[in-house]
């Protein structure tokens, strides 16, 4: 843990800033218990380029609906943290969210993260998931020690799980798909050029092959686009989902950690503002609840 862990400052931990991580951060600060908020600012809101049927807005744009939600979760005082989180670890009843910029502790967390990560749309990933393609280094590392993997990445999140498999594995490579990677690594390990396939061999990962025609042999292959999303979380820290990844919960936004709760669209249901806005209030009931218990 670094030094500017704030273990017990917070109550409960809130990663996202969307509909459901906004809604569950006013409902719990307005019943009495501290609040972090940590959001990258990257929401399916964004995607939305007019919200016509969500109470009380009129017509909104989705950029324009994300802004105001963050700005009153400030104003009834939680504090908003605008950081990419890169890796959320659980140990002895303490979540601790790793972000770019710091290190942040509480014994709950809520993920609030939005719909799980799309796989990426390269040729073999689909076919040969489970079969050396992998979603978290930490669990998975382990199994390749001697072995030959590539991370398919190139921010902050590529970034933790190629350091998090190069002292473990055999060697490690990373494949940015045409991206300039945004940390330092070593030139011979790093593949810029645009990924054609993930190939097989024996019925598992055998390699990657470029669209530039050539190629690099592999045991493995860890997808890490983007930021560090709700389905790299639930495989990390060990929680239920259905089929689709989608996490499932209590009517409180409980899962099947104790302390761990989910809300919005990376939980099973709807994927629509009304739900997740629910969902918020939801699993503020269940935290208030939870906190009361415990004491
Ligand atoms: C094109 C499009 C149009 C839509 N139109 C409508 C509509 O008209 N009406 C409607 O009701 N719904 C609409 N939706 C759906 C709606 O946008 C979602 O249901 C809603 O935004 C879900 O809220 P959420 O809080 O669960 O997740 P999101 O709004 O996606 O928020 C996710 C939050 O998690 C944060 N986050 C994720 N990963 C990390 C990380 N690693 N580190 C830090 N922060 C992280 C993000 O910064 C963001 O704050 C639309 C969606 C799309 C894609």
């Amino acid at each position: 843990m670094q030094e500017n862990n704030k273990l017990d400052n917070y109550d409960v931990i809130i990663i996202g800033g969307g509909p459901a991580g906004v809604s569950a951060a006013l409902y719990i600060v307005r019943g009495g218990r501290n609040v972090l908020l940590v959001h990258n600012g990257v929401s399916a809101l964004h995607k939305a380029e007019l919200i016509q049927n969500y109470y009380g807005t009129g017509e909104i744009s989705g950029a324009a609906l994300y802004d105001v939600g963050i700005e009153q979760a400030r104003r009834v005082g939680a504090c908003v943290v605008n950081a990419q989180v890169t890796f959320v670890e659980f140990d002895h009843g303490v979540f601790t969210v790793k972000t770019e910029t710091g290190d942040y502790a509480a014994r709950r967390l809520i993920i609030a993260t939005g719909s799980p990560r799309k796989k990426a749309d390269i040729e073999g990933i689909a076919e040969l998931d489970g079969k050396g393609i992998s979603y978290c280094a930490v669990c998975d590392a382990f199994f390749y020690r001697k072995k030959r993997v590539g991370v398919i990445g190139a921010g902050a999140f590529a970034e933790h799980e190629y350091y998090a498999l190069k002292n473990v594995v055999g060697d490690a490579f990373l494949l940015t798909d045409g991206d300039s990677p945004s940390f330092e690594v070593d030139k011979d390990r790093v593949y810029t050029a645009k990924i054609a396939r993930i190939t097989e061999r024996d019925g598992r990962v055998g390699g990657v092959e470029f669209e530039d025609g050539t190629s690099i042999p592999l045991d493995g292959v860890f997808i890490a686009l983007g930021s560090m999303g709700s389905a790299s979380m639930a495989k990390t820290l060990g929680i239920l989902t259905d089929k689709s990844g989608d996490i499932k919960t209590d009517g409180y936004g409980r899962t099947n950690i104790g302390g761990l709760y989910a809300a919005g669209d990376c939980t099973v249901g709807i994927k629509q503002i009304g739900k997740a806005v629910v969902d918020g209030m939801n699993v503020a009931f269940g935290v208030i609840a939870d906190i009361k218990e415990d004491k």
